[in-house]
């Protein structure tokens, strides 16, 4: 699913080169569960922003689900974004004029899905999260847990190659941040590959295998068998 061969980002600041990224190496199988953990300004967001297809290294091969990306455009790496990714963040980013239901079927409008089909697939991946009694709520009128299910059902609903989660546990408290983790293992369970980034170690080792990052190198370690 993903392979990175020597992947360098370089940020310059004056006459100074900081390597956020430093001859990164790294491959995830597909259906693979893999946690990326470091400290805060290890390189983690870099690292995620490429494989993301949210910024491009200054070196390197990054292939994503067999497409080497360093050759697209702005416009065509927007497009393999919205058809191979579904993003989940630490903030859910759910926009807040939008009913639950709504927020879920925008990714399938971005896709031309036709409204009746549309709304069924979005049904279908709340009911998926547990939420099928909230359909018509806004992101104010849910707790923190609610808002995260519910982007992890946009994130779903496309059904991507890659389900691609920073800090997602991370405005959450300890017990709704294990039922979250337990939706992943069920993600994952029905076969999607998942990338989470994260600072906390507890989280990291839930994941089938840990990748570490530490000053913009990456190294990697079996935690789980
Ligand atoms: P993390 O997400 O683990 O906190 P980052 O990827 O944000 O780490 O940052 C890695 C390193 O790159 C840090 O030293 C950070 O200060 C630096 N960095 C990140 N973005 C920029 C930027 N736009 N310009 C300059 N330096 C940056
Ligand atoms: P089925 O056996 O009914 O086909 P699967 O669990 O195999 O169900 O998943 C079918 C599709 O639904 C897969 O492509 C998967 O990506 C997607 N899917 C899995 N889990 C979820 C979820 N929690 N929310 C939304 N879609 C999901």
């Amino acid at each position: 699913m993903i392979k990175m061969t020597d992947v360098s980002k370089v940020y310059t600041i004056g006459s100074e080169s900081l390597y956020a990224l430093n001859h990164a190496n790294l491959q995830i199988e597909d259906g693979e569960f893999v946690s990326i953990v470091g400290p805060s300004g290890s390189g983690k967001s870099t690292l995620m922003n490429i494989i993301g297809c949210l910024d491009v290294a200054d070196s390197g091969e990054y292939i994503l689900d067999g497409q080497a990306i360093e050759s697209y455009s702005e416009r065509e790496l927007a497009r393999i974004r919205n058809r191979k990714i579904g993003f989940i963040f630490q903030n859910f980013n759910l926009l807040g004029r939008l009913s639950a239901l709504e927020n879920v079927e925008l990714p399938l409008v971005y896709q031309n899905v036709r409204g009746k089909d549309r709304r069924a697939r979005a049904q279908e991946a709340l009911a998926r999260v547990g939420l099928t009694d909230r359909l018509d709520h806004r992101p104010s009128e849910l707790s923190g847990g609610q808002q995260q299910r519910v982007a992890i059902a946009r994130a779903m609903v496309t059904r991507p190659a890659l389900i691609l989660a920073d800090e997602p546990t991370g405005n959450l408290d300890h017990r709704t941040g294990l039922e979250i983790m337990a939706l992943f293992h069920e993600m994952h369970a029905a076969g999607n590959t998942i990338v989470l980034i994260t600072h906390d170690g507890d989280v990291a080792g839930q994941a089938k295998r840990s990748i570490h990052i530490l000053d913009g190198c990456v190294t990697e370690r079996e935690v789980h068998v």
